[in-house]
């Protein structure tokens, strides 16, 4: 059994919603990278408003527990308003206890050498017990995000092992591709993001993602009449697919900040709901456009506040998008057959 680091009750100053009861927000690999910057947002209300206090749960691995015990000293030195409480701990019946929101963050790094079979199993195994965590701790309508990769994977093992929380509520982070695909074809159209319309990742967070602008919008003028189709097939998509290496090679670091800020838009917007054509990677039970089922899959989404629905429609005929959307499909299948023992 894990140690519990601390947990201090803040004695904050009045709320501005006092009336308002706290919401559980945890967030696990709590001393990495992204939740560095994950975390003050979140305390700071940009996750769930500024007149709704959070509980945050803070979790890592006990080895540590001491950069972690920095971050907490960290999130009380900022005496934010909307920050009720923070606790930092390695035990994960702590961390999910009453859960109302968790940011899965947390995930072994690919290390020198390793394929990424040897990452998936890794890294599966960290998510069945996540899943039993939250399944035996969490509020039933705990609404989760997998960013830890293979993200949409691990999503898939922790919604399996957490049996009594509908399938639904796991989702995987694609958000990050959106964003990153929204501003590459803004930089490329002279435009701004807020001009474009109905942007799609379909399929895996992972270099086989697919990118797709045939229906979008910027200004209302459709993207592909204004950009060249060899740009966007040769020049943009591997850009998007490729944008997490660019960054470590110029960084030195993988993405962080931009990881963070994508994870909150995804769980802002699954709360809130939004107006906007969203890529979430979701359970695919159910879905019109003929993936198999029982993969975590992205795909276009509407949210209307705490639901999200996979929008019908697109045609997906084209040989040129058969091929991409096959491409993903395939890898997420091969995935999970790398993990099934992590599904009995
Ligand atoms: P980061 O905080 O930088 O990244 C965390 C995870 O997010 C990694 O799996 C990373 O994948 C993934 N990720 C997904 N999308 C992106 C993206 N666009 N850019 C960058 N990363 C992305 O990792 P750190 O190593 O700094 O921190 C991880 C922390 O997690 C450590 O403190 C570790 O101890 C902890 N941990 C906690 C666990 C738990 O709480 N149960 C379990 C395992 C680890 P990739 O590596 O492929 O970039």
């Amino acid at each position: 059994m894990l140690s519990k680091i601390s947990a201090k009750s803040l004695a904050r100053r009045s709320f501005s919603s006092a009336t308002k009861a706290p919401k559980r927000v945890v967030v696990t690999g709590g001393a990495g990278q992204i939740s560095y910057s994950l975390l003050f947002r979140i305390a700071s209300g940009q996750f769930l408003g500024a007149d709704q206090p959070v509980i945050l749960n803070v979790l890592d691995l006990d080895f540590m527990k001491d950069p972690l015990s920095g971050v907490q000293m960290e999130l009380h030195d900022c005496a934010f308003d909307t920050l009720a409480e923070v606790n930092a701990t390695t035990n994960q019946t702590e961390a999910f206890k009453d859960a109302d929101y968790i940011f899965l963050v947390g995930a072994k790094p690919r290390g020198p050498g390793m394929e990424r079979a040897d990452l998936l199993m890794d890294n599966g195994k960290i998510f069945v017990d996540t899943g039993k965590a939250i399944n035996d701790n969490a509020s039933r309508d705990a609404k989760t995000i997998v960013v830890g990769n293979p993200a949409n994977t691990n999503a898939l093992i922790c919604a399996h092992h957490a049996k009594d929380i509908p399938k639904e509520n796991f989702t995987a982070m694609t958000r990050l591709d959106h964003n990153r695909a929204l501003t590459q074809l803004a930089l490329q159209t002279d435009s701004a993001v807020t001009d474009i319309e109905n942007m799609v990742i379909w399929g895996n967070h992972s270099p086989t993602m697919y990118p797709d602008i045939r229906g979008t919008t910027v200004a209302g003028k459709a993207a592909l009449d204004l950009v060249d189709r060899t740009w966007y097939e040769d020049s943009y998509i591997p850009k998007v697919q490729q944008r997490g290496a660019e960054i470590i090679q110029a960084r030195k670091l993988s993405s962080a900040a931009s990881a963070g800020n994508a994870a909150l838009d995804h769980m802002r917007d699954w709360v809130f709901g939004s107006s906007e054509v969203l890529s979430m990677a979701v359970p695919s039970e159910g879905n019109p456009y003929g993936v198999p089922e029982g993969l975590v899959f992205s795909f276009p989404c509407k949210v209307t506040p705490g639901k999200y629905e996979i929008i019908p429609g697109y045609d997906n005929s084209d040989a040129f998008s058969q091929e991409k959307i096959k491409a993903t499909t395939d890898e997420l299948l091969q995935e999970r057959d790398m993990v099934s023992g992590l599904l009995n």
